[in-house]
């Protein structure tokens, strides 16, 4: 075989050594992935799921027989009784924020259990004053603080839930840009169990983007009430070209069909014109691309643990997401690891990521991502603030064999800066 990427021999061989120590775990990966494939085969045989529905409608999209079952799926995937899984959710804000404003109301309070929320939903929530934000609206916040290990606060959590009834505890799984660990679902049962006890009628809603299909069970099983996440993550499969998804208790989804549309048309509305083949195409294949990034995740974390330096979580540890995170410490080694993965993407190869400033943030920020979808971070990307501890969060992969040759060429770069 020919180095087509010109890697050198201290990169290959190091490479060779993560392979070495990542087999075990690829194998746990594998056996997810399997059964999460087959329980959405299984979905598909269930609702009968056939060429006809990939048609589309146009208009009001009455009767839309493939939109309609394209839910279900979704919904069986998930354990859930009920879920929406949609194009016309514009992003994973715009899906979390139709699911909080589906579900709160003025004087309902909502308690972020795992601090501060992710950048783009502090102003959904007011947090950062906006006009139209759920405060703004008279809906109350308050917020757990995390543990200085970036673990929740389970006897804050118990305290708060005691105290306040709130209408909502909002869970966020993935890390976002904190330096903290992503929850797995055991870690999210335990939230739970101590919320439904104290207060039966507080609405549990999980941010569950990049979480999905990284374990067996589903989020819901472990006492979720409502969870949401992004086409153009996991959900999607790398196929979906945009969308969303809301899944959970049919009460509460059918509030969120209100908000997503109209009060009273609710889910009856929607057409998909053209976009329902690949709507079931990335469900279809969901499971492979999520497990595709977890051993693109994994990988990372092994080769640089070898060439020595700080990752989250390790190669070692099970996942409840797919976001690795790479301690490099030099703003010139986190340029040079996103110029390494873009030169390793299919599309924009040939381009060169610079450091620029981004709303909601107050240092610049560098990304890297040559995705056939805009914005799609289930295909291999990576990007950090260009502040300390100059950490760069790695996420996607649809394919192990091309994302491991952009981590390898981040590896390279990162490691000709001195
Ligand atoms: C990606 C993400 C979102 C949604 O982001 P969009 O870019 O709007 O899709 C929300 N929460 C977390 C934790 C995320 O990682």
């Amino acid at each position: 075989m020919k180095n087509l990427f010109e890697i050198n021999e201290k990169i290959r061989s190091a490479a060779d050594k993560a392979m070495e120590l990542c087999r075990a775990h690829f194998e746990e990966i594998e056996r997810i992935k399997e059964y999460n494939q087959q329980k959405m085969l299984k979905a598909f045989q269930e609702y009968h799921v056939s060429e006809a529905m990939f048609a589309g409608s146009t208009g009001y999209g009455y009767d839309d027989r493939g939109r309609d079952t394209l839910d279900k799926i979704y919904a069986y995937v998930f354990d859930a009784e009920d879920a929406l899984a949609r194009q016309h959710f514009l992003s994973g804000t715009h899906t979390l924020t139709v699911a909080l404003f589906g579900v709160l109301r003025p004087g309902d309070e909502m308690l972020s259990v795992t601090g501060t929320p992710y950048d783009t939903i502090q102003p959904v929530i007011g947090i950062t004053e906006c006009s139209g934000s759920l405060v703004d609206f008279g809906v109350r916040y308050s917020e757990v603080d995390l543990l200085s290990d970036g673990t929740v606060d389970l006897e804050g959590v118990k305290k708060a839930v005691a105290e306040k009834k709130p209408k909502m505890v909002y869970i966020q799984r993935s890390k976002g840009y904190a330096q903290r660990p992503s929850l797995r679902n055991k870690e999210i049962k335990a939230i739970c169990d101590i919320v439904k006890p104290l207060s039966p009628d507080t609405v549990i809603m999980l941010d569950n983007c990049y979480g999905e299909f990284t374990e067996v069970e589903s989020p819901i099983t472990v006492g979720v009430d409502l969870m949401a996440g992004s086409m153009i993550k996991n959900a999607g499969g790398g196929i979906a070209p945009t969308g969303g998804y809301i899944a959970g208790r049919a009460d509460l989804v059918e509030l969120c069909a209100y908000r997503l549309s109209t009060p009273g048309t609710g889910r009856e509305l929607g057409c998909t014109l053209g976009t329902l083949r690949e709507m079931y195409l990335g469900a279809y294949h969901a499971p492979v691309a999520t497990a595709e990034a977890i051993k693109t995740a994994v990988f990372a974390s092994a080769l640089f643990e070898v060439l020595g330096y700080d990752v989250e979580p390790n190669y070692r540890q099970r996942r409840g997401d797919i976001i690795d995170v790479i301690t490099l410490g030099t703003p010139e080694k986190l340029c040079a690891f996103c110029r390494g993965i873009q030169s390793g993407s299919p599309i924009d190869s040939f381009v060169t990521p610079q450091p620029s400033p981004m709303p909601g943030y107050d240092s610049d920020v560098i990304m890297a991502a040559g995705a056939f979808t805009l914005g799609s971070s289930i295909e291999i990307s990576a990007d950090g603030p260009l502040r300390e501890p100059y950490a760069v969060y790695l996420q996607g992969g649809i394919s192990f064999a091309t994302a491991k040759i952009s981590v390898m060429l981040a590896a390279q770069e990162v490691e000709k800066v001195q």
